[in-house]
């Protein structure tokens, strides 16, 4: 029978973990054993009074730590609640209150400085552990028990619909949202990437993506090691020491943010050449310009995919060859149905723009806390609303062009900022271009654009201008063009056209 719970979904015993740990041998944890410790650990987390439902932030880096207690908490039917050690007091403040946690996992030897702020956020009076690994197994270690105190409670054991991850949208268009995922919806994601890039215990990939979001976590990790293949793990994404890393360890693919892929293109090509089965591309857009120099550059085929928190990650993807690729399409739908719905939840004709939607096992059941959010992001049939625009080929091949709050509405008009940052960034000049909506007296909005200048080059405003008239439509010209060195970003390498366009217009007062 097939896998249904995290628990018995990495049953290929080939699976392996190689963990890089600075200034150390690598860690190399067999299947078997990943499988003992991780028992050990709920068996750590039982006695702490860790039971069904309890949700478990882990503000840990990527490291075995991470991924013990995160398969841990998942066999124990509680709640994994991955965040981003980097927060603030006031970010784990709200992530970790947003939640009610029982017990919230902190690195050891950090603990002292960044770890302080986790436990500062004591308010709701979560137990505080620090987690580490001492040679033979990971070890919790609490430091304040909290609401656990004097508290025990039984092993349990999952069932498929348990939620058994909890990840926060990145927060581009608003507030973060608190998404449940189920077993279901997990092992759903892992099955379509595994059937997607056809991933066998043959493959090993480079996992630099953070496990605290679903790229790194379904796509890097869960996914590759339930396919019995390896994950190499180092601390986080260097790129001096990513080849000499993915050739040591005799890996042959990897997934990252299109921020990754153009650092790799900008840094020394590797001395020994990789043998790369693929290279997938994801949670950003990947103009077709980075496409081609990625696929030249490292002779391997580049398959862009197109993910979100709410769909456990993937929704579709460019296929493997010989299927197709189509450079500025995020591919066909992946396990997953897409349809491009109007605001009634009609499907629009074919190659028309609207609402990109989707429907499948993977798709979360609905935000935390959130009536109102849920109320309007399913349609009457049950698909959920991206909140993406976009079009659709005769093949099947998803175009997005913008997210529906960032489109840029000139005076009804309305300029997908993609599909102008593609264009920009093929001036030999450009090395980065962000467009967005600026107020406009006239036309309600209008466009407005930040762009770096590649180091060494030159490019005035009415250069870039004259340049854009040969290319694109007069009204979708930037009003304003403002010049930056830094282009602000999410965590995740997420471009956030808000903060850039109130970056900018404060830089120019
Ligand atoms: P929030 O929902 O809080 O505003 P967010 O949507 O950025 O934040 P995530 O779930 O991390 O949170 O990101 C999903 C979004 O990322 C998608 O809805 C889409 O807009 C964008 N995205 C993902 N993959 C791609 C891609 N290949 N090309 C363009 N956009 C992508
Ligand atoms: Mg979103």
């Amino acid at each position: 029978m097939a896998p249904m719970t995290l628990k018995n979904a990495f049953s290929k015993t080939s699976a392996s973990v190689a963990v890089i740990v600075p200034g150390k041998p690598a860690l190399a944890i067999t299947y078997q054993r990943l499988a003992t410790d991780v028992k050990t650990f709920q068996q750590q987390l039982a006695k702490l009074g860790v039971s069904a439902e309890a949700a478990v932030s882990i503000a840990l880096p990527n490291s075995y730590e991470f991924i013990v207690s995160f398969i841990a908490a998942s066999w124990q039917r509680a709640i994994a609640a991955p965040l981003n050690p980097a927060y603030k007091q006031s970010e784990f403040e709200f992530y970790i209150d947003d939640l009610n946690s029982a017990i919230a996992l902190v690195p050891r030897g950090a603990f002292a400085q960044d770890a302080a702020a986790v436990r500062a956020a004591r308010k709701y009076n979560a137990a505080i552990a620090e987690c580490y690994y001492n040679g033979k197994e990971v070890v919790l270690d609490v430091k304040e028990p909290g609401k656990l105190a004097g508290k025990t409670a039984p092993v349990q054991s999952a069932q498929p619909d348990d939620v058994a991850l909890v990840l926060h949208t990145s927060g581009t268009t608003g507030r973060p949202k608190a998404v449940p995922l189920t077993h279901r919806n997990l092992l759903r994601t892992m099955k379509n990437i595994q059937a997607t890039y056809e991933l066998t215990a043959q493959d090993r990939t480079m996992l630099v993506m953070p496990l605290f979001h679903v790229h790194g976590l379904l796509a890097g990790f869960l996914a590759p090691l339930a396919s019995g293949g390896s994950v190499v793990v180092p601390l986080k994404f260097s790129a001096s020491e990513f080849w000499t890393d993915f050739n040591e360890h005799k890996a042959n693919w990897y997934t990252a943010v299109p921020t990754i892929h153009q650092i790799l293109l900008r840094s020394p090509l590797p001395s020994v050449k990789p043998s790369i089965r693929f290279i997938r591309s994801c949670s950003s857009p990947l103009s077709p310009k980075t496409f081609h120099e990625l696929e030249k550059a490292f002779g391997a085929p580049v398959l862009e995919a197109y993910a979100m928190t709410e769909a456990a990650h993937q929704m579709t993807s460019n296929p493997l060859p010989p299927g197709k690729r189509m450079p500025g399409s995020v591919g066909i739908g992946q396990g997953v149905e897409v349809k491009i719905l109007d605001e009634a939840g009609n499907e629009v004709a074919q190659g028309k723009e609207a609402e990109i939607c989707i429907r499948g096992e993977n798709v979360t059941k609905g935000y935390l806390n959130n009536p109102t959010a849920n109320s309007t992001s399913f349609t009457k049939n049950g698909f959920f609303r991206t909140g993406d625009q976009g079009k659709m080929d005769p093949g099947g091949y998803v175009i997005i062009t913008g997210r529906i709050k960032e489109l840029i509405n000139k005076g009804g008009e309305k300029i997908s900022p993609i599909e102008l940052d593609n264009t920009i960034a093929q001036n030999p000049a450009v090395s980065e271009a962000v467009s967005f909506a600026l107020e406009d007296e006239m036309y309600g909005q209008d466009v407005g654009l930040a762009i770096v200048v590649k180091e060494g080059q030159k490019l005035s405003a009415e250069e870039l201008k004259s340049w854009l008239t040969q290319r694109v439509a007069k009204f979708k010209l930037p009003k304003k063009i403002f010049f930056t060195d830094l282009m602000p970003k999410t965590a995740t390498g997420k471009i956030q056209r808000r903060l850039v366009a109130e970056a900018m217009l404060k830089k120019e007062q």
